[in-house]
């Protein structure tokens, strides 16, 4: 069985390094941020990089996705910090409409001063909105990322994505990411088969199976239920390889899009996917 499998990789020096990057780290899928992460704001795309990048990931054959700025909060009530996500969501969708990437990632959010049913509401509220301004790319798919829990971020439970996703009214454009450092720090016990089955027929109950569309393989540096997001290199965590065999070898997973985003460069996430790629059966 071959898998969709490779790192979260950098564009630093230009978007066609992100190709270049995929090989150095065997990867045959790849996440980027399109942009620096940590900003609101991004020069546009240049058409010449843009040519390069999508050349290169075509004749590669290179499955991408695009992970959205760490900086948009759907559940926020700050104006401002609203009005700048909803922006820089909308303007992601571009820039991916133009590189030919169809998924994007992204964290629901978070409000610590509303209950969470409002939280919810607010979400799915900023989705219809930015779905609805940009129905002329509905090609791209957004992502709602599981989380650690930390603080009051929305996403933890499957339920509450379950509940955001039912409150949207084009569900087309909705598809789901796991995170297995983040489900795990969340209390879901995934280390041994009964807990890993259990774990993915409730989320086919409440969500849905087809709407899994990529899992983070991460391994944790904190233990179940902690609720703290700190990814380990896989094998080196709480979480341990046989989850990772499991998860791998699943056919129920044929379709979904496998990305490491443990700690390190280019050479630690080459010897992550080697390591994962290993525990295939053949
Ligand atoms: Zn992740
Ligand atoms: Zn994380």
């Amino acid at each position: 069985m071959d898998v969709m499998l490779g790192a979260h990789v950098s564009i630093a020096g230009g978007l066609n390094n992100a190709c270049l990057n995929a090989k150095a780290t065997s990867s045959n899928a790849i996440q980027i941020f399109t942009k620096n992460q940590l900003q609101w704001h991004a020069k546009e795309l240049d058409q010449n990089e843009v040519e390069k990048f999508k050349n290169c990931i075509a004749e590669k054959k290179i499955k991408t996705v695009s992970h959205l700025s760490y900086l948009v909060n759907l559940g926020s009530t700050d104006e401002l910090v609203l009005k700048n996500s909803i922006d820089c969501f909308i303007d992601e969708i571009k820039r991916c409409h133009r590189l030919n990437i169809n998924l994007i990632v992204f964290h629901p959010g978070s409000n610590k001063f509303l209950p969470e049913r409002k939280t919810i509401k607010r979400i799915s509220d900023n989705l219809n909105y930015i779905i609805s301004s940009t129905s002329s790319f509905s090609e791209i798919m957004l992502v709602i990322e599981t989380t650690s829990g930390q603080g009051s971020q929305i996403g933890s439970k499957i339920e509450q994505i379950a509940k955001i996703i039912n409150l949207v009214e084009y569900k087309n454009r909705i598809g789901v990411c796991i995170d297995t450092c983040h489900i795990f720090a969340a209390g879901y016990d995934i280390i041994q088969k009964e807990g890993y089955d259990k774990f993915l027929s409730l989320f086919n109950n409440v969500i849905g199976l087809n709407r899994l569309k990529v899992i983070h393989l991460n391994d944790s540096l904190k233990p179940l239920g902690s609720n703290v997001d700190r990814h380990a290199s896989i094998g080196r965590g709480y979480i341990g390889l046989d989850a990772f065999r499991l998860i791998i070898n699943d056919k129920r997973l044929k379709d979904v899009l496998f990305i490491v985003e443990t700690p390190g460069g280019n050479s630690e996430h080459k010897s992550d996917i080697e390591l994962l790629r290993s525990l295939l059966v053949k």
